[in-house]
């Protein structure tokens, strides 16, 4: 467990509002880069096996920013090393709150091997996952999460809250965070930036 995800209290000045917008994800992951400033912790030693997956990740994450989706994206692999399901983020094409790269993930996953249970299984995520995502994890029995960038509105590994050091959690799901945190970073820093200019755009036409 990293400094990061041991520090087990909130920031200050990040409580949560009583009324959250839709777009709490994309609010938070951009807060989260702004926060973070790209100078992330990288104090877990990763293989190049490791990077492999967390490219692979990468690349769901580009598939999401291409239908204009806040471009997370997340591999489950095998012990053997296999990759067994990917998914991105695909919640405002598929209408489904739920439908973070995590959970689409998860649930391919889950329908391949016949199992909700997940025991043995890796989850590599270009995002700190969410607490509804953690949960899921957690109830699928996730040998292990790595994540790269941080989220400190909504992550629940230590960004906002820590759910995943709770020892009273009936089962343990290890957690390494950091591994290509700046790539992940700079792609979210550039979707909400081209967001920014392109909303810029529509509300004065005339600059376009
Ligand atoms: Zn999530």
């Amino acid at each position: 467990m990293c400094g990061f995800c041991s520090d087990k209290k909130p920031r200050e000045g990040q409580a949560q509002p009583e009324h959250r917008r839709q777009d709490d994800r994309i609010d938070s992951a951009e807060d989260a880069q702004a926060e973070s400033g790209g100078a992330l912790m990288a104090d877990h030693v990763f293989t190049e096996e490791e990077r492999g997956w967390m490219r692979q990740a990468m690349a769901q994450a580009r598939q999401a920013y291409a239908l204009g989706e806040v471009p997370v994206g997340a591999v489950i692999v095998d012990a053997q090393g296999n990759v067994v399901s990917a998914g991105y983020n695909r919640t405002i094409i598929d209408h489904d709150p739920t439908a973070h790269a995590e959970i689409v993930a998860l649930r391919e996953a889950a329908r391949l091997m016949g199992n909700y249970r997940l025991p043995g299984l890796r989850l590599f995520v270009t995002l700190e996952p969410c607490a509804m995502c953690l949960g899921a994890m957690l109830h699928a029995r996730l040998r292990e999460i790595v994540f790269a960038a941080p989220d400190p509105k909504t992550g629940s590994c230590g960004g906002l809250i820590d759910l995943s050091s709770n020892t009273r959690l009936n089962h343990q799901t290890g957690i390494r965070s950091g591994l290509l945190a700046d790539e992940c970073s700079e792609m979210l820093r550039r979707f909400f930036r081209e967001r920014r200019q392109q909303a810029k755009g529509a509300a004065d036409p005339a600059e376009r």
